[in-house]
């Protein structure tokens, strides 16, 4: 049979059934594990097949499944799940350095993510910041010393396209590991293992929950990373998912691919509506054509994907009256819902950065992150020109 495709791989893989051949994903609900003798205990512990499981912050077969879906439609050899996104990119990062080691990272970046490397940082690891679109910074920042080269595939909120190959050549000649941020791109538009990502990681608070629901994060990469450094960090510290969430989030999966391909609809048709409205001053959509990656995130991505971001001439004022006059677009900081959201990131997921800080990454008092849903097209035209006309 050939491959199958990743709307088939979505409802169908991963899935274990018990004995009662249940049709749905089951639920196990359970931390713990009986073992039916003491010796059946210790061989567990000593070497536990796929198929057996010890304790939930090690793992279980409901996220078992989660996992395994995730590699099976990211085309990584295996996958780790855990709490958060953050849980993920803290994990992802933080088992692969030490004490004196370096890593260089994109500086348009998702608050939270900046927080870890900041911490990383008062242990004594070196991190350099630099403009995630230039290769060049990226080669002149690299040192012998240089463990992982990390960034978002798409920034959050920027909407700045990265060169995943660029990038990863850059880092395998110097030996260091990439590590992909790739919830704006989803799974739906990633090829970050074609591209030679070593770890890919995801917010499933994200769209592959899709309706804001729980929260939830993914760690891939090859079996020996992830049942190496990774699982062994993540167990230990105490990130894993919830059953009970990645049953949530098993669900989501199986309309991934229709919802993120409606949203992209919705965003390409609301950046074309409103691009060059009088108020204004930039329209940032990787799908239109003078986004500056415009190009790059055709090749890349086939899509110009889900995210919007608008800017307004009149700052913050303006943003405000704006998300103010909104009818159908909610205010709030989720993504990837299918429930359109805008957010002012200057205020809220980006207040903590100075205001040096922000304008270094573009991050103007007018600007508003848009996440398109799932709503009709010309509904959320008609409510996000209406709101401009009003701001
Ligand atoms: C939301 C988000 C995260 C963090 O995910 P949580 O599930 O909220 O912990 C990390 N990176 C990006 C780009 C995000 O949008």
């Amino acid at each position: 049979m050939t491959e199958r495709k990743t709307r088939t791989k979505l409802v169908h893989d991963g899935i274990r059934r018990s004995q009662y051949g249940e049709l749905a994903e089951a639920m196990f609900l359970t931390q713990g594990f009986a073992y039916p003798s003491a010796e059946a205990a210790e061989a567990r512990f000593l070497n536990a097949s796929d198929d057996e499981f010890i304790y939930a912050r090690y793992g279980n077969p409901t996220t078992r499944m989660f996992e395994d879906r995730m590699a099976s439609i990211e085309g990584t050899e295996d996958a780790f799940a855990c709490a958060s996104g953050m849980a993920a990119i803290n994990g992802a990062l933080t088992c692969l350095v030490k004490a004196d080691d370096h890593i260089v990272a994109a500086r348009q970046m998702f608050g939270s993510c900046l927080h870890v490397l900041k911490v990383l940082q008062g242990f004594g690891v070196d991190v350099t910041l630099v403009d995630g679109t230039d290769l060049d910074a990226w080669r002149a920042a690299m040192r012998p010393e240089t463990k992982v080269c990390f960034f978002e595939s798409v920034s959050n909120p920027g909407l700045e396209v990265m060169d995943v190959a660029g990038i990863v050549k850059i880092a395998h000649e110097g030996g260091a590991t990439v590590v992909v941020d790739n919830v704006f791109a989803s799974p739906i538009f990633s090829r970050a293992v074609e591209l030679g990502a070593d770890v890919i990681v995801y917010s499933a608070t994200k769209h592959i929950d899709g309706g804001g629901r729980v929260l939830g994060g993914v760690v891939l990469g090859s079996k020996e990373y992830i049942r190496g450094p990774l699982e062994t960090y993540v167990k230990h510290t105490g990130g894993a998912m919830s059953p009970f969430h990645a049953w949530v989030l098993l669900s989501g999966l199986q309309t991934l691919d229709l919802r993120v391909r409606a949203q992209a609809a919705n965003a390409a048709a609301v950046a074309s509506a409103v691009a060059g409205h009088e108020k204004l001053a930039r329209t940032v959509y990787p799908g239109l054509m003078d986004h500056p990656q415009h190009a790059l995130a055709m090749e890349q991505m086939g899509s110009g994907g889900t995210m919007l971001a608008l800017d307004l001439k009149g700052g913050k004022e303006a943003a405000f009256r704006f998300l103010n006059a909104l009818q159908i677009v909610s205010i709030s900081n989720n993504l990837g819902d299918a429930k359109s959201i805008a957010t002012h990131p200057a205020t809220t997921t980006h207040k903590n950065l100075s205001e040096e800080e922000r304008e270094a990454i573009a991050i103007t008092p007018g600007l508003i992150r848009i996440s398109m849903g799932i709503e009709d097209g010309g509904d959320l035209i008609a409510d996000i020109k209406g709101a401009l006309d009003a701001a």
